[in-house]
């Protein structure tokens, strides 16, 4: 076995994969560009880590689950009026994550809400935390399903183990009773605890109804709202745009 074969073995059997991987072409980088021994050496540490980072960000992106690949940097505001850069530029230092507070986007189809928690979600990643999507139908379906297996407790809590829960498209439908009792479980399994970004086409004062008025419509949307950054879309939908343009 040649030196180079030995080296790189011994930098996987320190678990230093990318470096073994791609000792040939640091090395030749290294000479074409007759580096110092010390930005060598931060070379081999820099590649390693930017891998793994890398790596990281992938596998977070794929539990995420986002329906689509929507990032910040695509979103118009110039179409977008009523939201500005910088209200949602205010949000990426997490802040809101750290202490637990909510996201809540309401406003009328095509406005952007989907885009901008899928953006924010995507940005969260990068910056190390975990983020998990869910359509508001699909999320209560998997939480009545887990209730009916005696699982609603263990179901939460894999939920609550991501920093941010989006619910996308919540209160587009009415739910059942059941469906209603393990939404307000989740909420408050989140709260203060984990946070929540929503999507919403209600405003709350027209929460009461799509809960049925019933005992948990009150503390869900007083948990939702306490602690939560508000955001009223309005304008013409996106989507309007895009048909009259084509
Ligand atoms: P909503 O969730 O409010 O119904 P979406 O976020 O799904 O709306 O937006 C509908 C479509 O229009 C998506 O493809 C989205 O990327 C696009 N879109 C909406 N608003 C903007 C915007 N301001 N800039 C760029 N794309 C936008
Ligand atoms: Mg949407």
């Amino acid at each position: 076995m040649g030196q180079l074969e030995l080296t790189a073995g011994r930098y996987r059997s320190l678990r230093l994969g990318a470096i073994a991987g791609n000792l040939t072409d640091l090395l030749a980088q290294a000479e074409a560009n007759e580096v110092s021994y010390l930005a060598f050496a931060d070379m081999l540490v820099e590649h390693e880590r930017q891998t793994r980072e890398a790596k990281r960000i992938d596998l977070y992106r794929r539990q995420a689950g986002f329906p689509s690949d929507k990032r910040l940097e695509g979103f118009d505001y110039r179409h977008q009026t009523t939201i500005t850069k910088r209200q949602i530029n205010a949000l990426l230092d997490f802040a809101f994550l750290d202490n637990r507070e909510n996201l809540v986007f309401i406003g009328p189809p095509g406005v952007g809400k989907t885009h901008l928690s899928i953006g924010i979600g995507q940005k969260a990643i990068e910056a190390g935390y975990r983020v998990l999507f869910r359509n508001a139908l699909d999320l209560v379906e998997e939480l009545e399903l887990a209730e009916m297996k005696g699982e609603l407790k263990k179901t939460l809590h894999k939920l609550a183990k991501v920093d941010a829960l989006v619910i996308d498209e919540l209160g587009y439908l009415p739910m059942s009773r059941q469906a209603r009792y393990a939404l307000f479980q989740l909420i408050n399994r989140f709260y203060e605890h984990r946070s929540l970004i929503i999507t919403t086409n209600k405003d709350f004062t027209s929460w009461g109804e799509f809960f049925h008025d019933d005992n948990v419509a009150v503390p869900i949307v007083d948990r939702i709202i306490h602690h939560s950054h508000l955001y009223l879309l309005g304008g013409e939908s996106y989507r309007l745009k895009q048909k009259t343009l084509s």
